[in-house]
C-alpha cells in the first residue's frame, strides 16, 4: 500500500528525472553545436592555410627570384630596410601576383625576423622574431590563425569587419630557407556562409529539439499522472479493503456475541429440562412414563450437542478457538471415546475394535479435549453409518506424531459425496438426517480442529463397502502431569463423561456443606435437589450480595457460584469473598454458567474461581466436579 510520503517521494524523483533528462539533452545539443561550429572554423582555417601554402609555393617559385634581389641585404639595419629604394618595385610585383586572389596583405621577413616588406608600408622594419608564427615557420612549419579585424589595411585600402586567416609560411629555394612570408586571406564570405548554414541548421534542429523536450515532458507528466492515478486507486482499494475487513470483523464479533447470548439463553432452560427429567427419572414411574422421560433427556441432549457444534464452528470461524498445550493421556482419551460409544455399538450388534501400537498409550502434549472431540466424531460416525460388521480404531506412531485411523464396514460414501465432505452443514444425502440425525457439522469442525492443531485429515471410501477416515497430529510425547494439579481447563464440560469415578464423595466426618448462589428459580430447585440426592447440605443465596454475606457468616466446604445474577454477579461476589478475611477466603469455588465461551472461563479464573461447570450439567458432571473440589480441599 502506498502512503503520502512515498507518493511525494515518487513524484519528486520523477520530476528530478525529467529535469535531469532535459538538461542532459540540452547539454548534448549544445556540445554537438559547439563541435560543429569548431569543426567548421577549423575547416575554414585549414582550407585557407592550404591555399596560403600553395600560393606561397607559387610565390616562391615564380616571383621570389624577381623579388629577392630587390630586398634589403641580409645584414641591413632597420633604417636601411625602411629606406630600401626598391620597395615600390617589390610592392608592384607583389600586387601583380595577388591580383584575382583573395589575398589582402603580404609581408616578408628576413631570417632575423625583420619585416623587409609589407603591403602596409608603416610596418616595414618591425621585428617579428619573437612571434610564435615566425618561430614555427622558421623551423619549417607553417602556422595559421583566424582573426576578426574591425579595421584592416588591405591592398585596396582600409576595409572593415573582416574575418582573416593569416599564415606564416617558410619560403624555400632549392631546399634552402630564404625568408618567411606572412599572407593574409580574407575569409569573411566563407565564414558568413558557414554561419548562415549553421543558423539554417539551428532553425531546423531547435524545433526538433524543442519537440523532443515537449514529448519527453508530456510523457513524464502522463506517466506521473498514471502512476498517481494508480496509487490513488490503490489507496482507495486499500481503504475499501480495510473497511470490508473491519465490517467482516465487526459482523464476526456480532455473530460471536449473538451466539454467546443465544447459547446462554438456550442452555439455561435446557439445564432445567434435562436436570428435571433426570430427577423425574429417579421418582416412581410406570414404563410408559419412563420412556417419555428418557425421550425428553435424549432430545435435550441432542439439542445441546447441536448447540455445542454450532458454537464450536462459530468460535473456529471467528478465530477464537484457543488450543491447549498440556499433557493428556492417549489411553484415557481413547477409553473415553469407546466407553461413550459402547452402548450404541452393543445396541446395533456391531463390533468395535481398538488397536493401539506399542508405546502409544502414554501422554502427549496438546489439547486432549479437542483430540477426543475429533476422534469421538469419526468413531461416532463410523458406528452411526455401520449396520453390520466392525468399526476398527487404530492409533499408530509416525515420525511427526500419532496417526489415527477409523475404519468401518458401513454404507461408504459416493465419489460425489466425498467431494462435499468436510464442509459445513453437508450431509451426503438428505435422507441421512431422517435416518441417522446429525447436522453435517461434525466433519467440518473436525477438519478445522485438526488443521488448527497443525495436522491433516482425510478419507477413503467405497460406496457399499465402507470408509476409512484418518487424521495426523504433530504431537510430541511427554510425561504425565503432576498429581493434584487443578485447573479450569481440565473441566470436561457439560454432559461429558470423565475418566475419574463419578461416584460422589462425601467427607467421612460430616456431610459437606455447600453454598449455592443461583438466581434462576427452576435451576435453584434442580441444583438443590441434585445436591441433596448427592448427600450434601445446601444453603441458597439468591444473588451475589447474599452469597458474599453468607460466605462471611460461616465456613462452607465448597461454593457453587452462578456467573450471571442480579445485584451482584458471580465474578464480583467471588472477588469479594477472596478479598475479605472471612472463613471462605480460600474455599473452592465452582462457576456455574450457561456461557460456554473460553473468555468466560478466563474471566472466572481471573476472579479467583477454581473450576467451571457449564450448564446444562447433569448429575454425573456435577457430582464429579464437586468431588474434585472437595478432594482438592482435603489435601
Ligand atoms: P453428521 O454426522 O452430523 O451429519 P458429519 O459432518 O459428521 O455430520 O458427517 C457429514 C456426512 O458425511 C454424514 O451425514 C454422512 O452422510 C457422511 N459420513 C460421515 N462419516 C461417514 C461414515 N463413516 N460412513 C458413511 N458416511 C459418512
Amino acid at each position: 500500500m502506498s502512503n503520502p510520503m512515498q507518493h511525494t517521494f515518487l513524484s519528486r524523483s520523477a520530476s528530478i528525472f525529467a529535469v535531469i533528462s532535459g538538461v542532459t539533452i540540452t547539454l548534448a545539443l549544445l556540445m554537438a553545436w559547439h563541435l560543429v561550429a569548431r569543426t567548421t572554423q577549423e575547416t575554414v582555417i585549414a582550407s585557407a592555410e592550404a591555399a596560403n601554402l600553395a600560393t606561397t609555393q607559387i610565390f616562391a617559385s615564380e616571383v621570389w627570384h624577381e623579388i629577392a634581389p630587390l630586398l634589403a641585404p641580409p645584414d641591413a639595419s632597420v633604417t636601411e630596410i625602411r629606406a630600401n629604394p626598391k620597395l615600390p618595385d617589390i610592392d608592384k610585383r607583389v600586387r601583380l601576383f595577388i591580383r584575382n586572389t583573395d589575398i589582402v596583405k603580404v609581408k616578408i621577413f628576413d631570417l632575423k625576423g625583420l619585416t623587409v616588406y609589407s603591403s602596409e608600408i608603416k610596418q616595414i622594419g618591425d621585428d617579428k622574431s619573437k612571434t610564435t608564427g615566425f618561430i614555427s615557420a622558421k623551423k619549417g612549419k607553417a602556422v595559421s590563425e583566424l582573426t576578426f579585424r574591425a579595421t584592416f589595411k588591405s591592398f585596396d585600402g582600409e576595409v572593415f569587419d573582416r574575418n582573416l586567416v593569416s599564415s606564416y609560411v617558410p619560403v624555400n629555394q632549392a631546399g634552402r630557407l630564404e625568408g618567411i612570408a606572412e599572407i593574409y586571406t580574407d575569409r569573411t564570405r566563407e565564414i558568413a556562409e558557414t554561419e548562415t548554414q549553421l543558423q539554417e541548421l539551428q532553425r531546423q534542429v531547435i524545433p526538433i529539439f524543442l519537440l523532443l523536450l515537449v514529448v519527453l515532458l508530456i510523457s513524464f507528466r502522463h506517466s506521473d499522472q498514471m502512476r498517481s492515478k494508480h496509487e490513488k486507486s490503490l489507496v482507495v482499494l486499500a481503504h475499501e479493503n480495510r473497511n470490508a475487513r473491519l465490517a467482516a470483523e465487526q459482523s464476526n464479533t456480532t455473530k460471536s456475541q449473538f451466539l454467546a447470548t443465544m447459547s446462554h439463553e438456550i442452555r439455561t432452560p435446557m439445564n432445567g429440562v434435562i436436570g428435571m427429567a433426570q430427577l423425574l427419572m429417579d421418582t416412581p414411574l410406570n414404563n410408559e412414563q419412563r420412556e417419555f422421560v428418557r425421550n425428553i433427556t435424549v432430545s435435550g441432549e441432542a439439542l445441546l450437542a447441536i448447540i455445542n457444534d454450532i458454537l464450536d464452528l462459530s468460535k473456529i470461524e471467528a478465530g477464537r478457538m484457543d488450543f491447549e498445550v498440556a499433557p493428556f493421556s492417549m489411553s484415557s482419551t481413547l477409553d473415553a471415546v469407546t466407553s461413550l460409544l459402547t452402548p450404541r455399538v452393543k445396541e446395533k450388534g456391531i463390533r468395535l475394535e481398538v488397536q493401539v501400537d506399542e508405546g502409544l498409550g502414554g501422554y502427549y502434549l496438546g489439547d486432549g479435549l479437542r483430540v477426543r472431540q475429533v476422534l469421538l466424531n469419526l468413531v461416532g460416525n463410523a458406528v452411526k453409518f455401520t449396520e453390520n460388521g466392525t468399526v476398527t480404531v487404530h492409533i499408530s506412531e509416525t515420525s511427526k506424531g500419532p496417526h489415527f485411523d477409523v475404519k468401518d464396514t458401513g454404507a461408504g460414501i459416493s465419489a460425489d459425496g466425498l467431494a462435499r465432505l468436510f464442509s459445513s452443514f453437508s450431509q451426503v444425502d438428505a435422507s441421512t438426517t431422517r435416518r441417522f440425525g446429525g447436522t453435517g457439522l461434525g466433519l467440518a469442525i473436525s477438519k478445522k480442529l485438526v488443521e488448527g492443531m497443525g495436522g491433516a485429515i482425510g478419507v477413503d471410501s467405497i460406496e457399499g463397502e465402507g470408509s476409512r477416515f484418518w487424521f495426523d497430529l504433530p504431537l510430541q510425547g511427554t510425561v504425565g502431569p503432576s498429581a493434584g494439579v487443578v485447573s479450569l481447563q481440565e473441566d470436561a464440560g457439560a454432559g461429558q463423561p470423565s475418566d475419574e469415578s463419578t461416584t460422589p464423595k462425601k467427607s467421612e466426618s460430616a456431610p459437606a456443606h455447600i453454598l449455592l448462589a443461583e438466581d434462576h428459580a427452576v435451576n435453584q430447585k434442580l441444583a438443590m435437589a441434585l445436591l441433596a440426592r448427592l448427600g450434601y447440605t445446601v444453603d441458597l443465596a439468591e444473588n451475589g450480595t447474599a452469597a458474599v454475606a453468607a460466605a462471611a457468616a460461616q465456613p462452607y466446604s465448597l461454593i457453587l457460584m452462578d456467573m450471571q445474577m442480579p445485584e451482584m454477579d458471580g465474578l464480583e461476589a467471588t472477588r469479594q469473598i477472596r478479598a475479605q478475611a472471612g472463613p471462605n477466603q480460600s474455599t473452592y469455588i465452582i462457576a456455574l454458567t450457561a456461557n460456554a465461551m473460553q473468555s468466560d472461563k478466563d474471566a472466572c479464573n481471573a476472579a479467583g474461581m477454581n473450576d467451571f461447570l457449564s450448564k446444562p450439567f447433569n448429575r454425573e458432571s456435577l457430582a464429579q466436579c464437586i468431588a474434585k473440589g472437595l478432594a482438592h480441599t482435603e489435601k
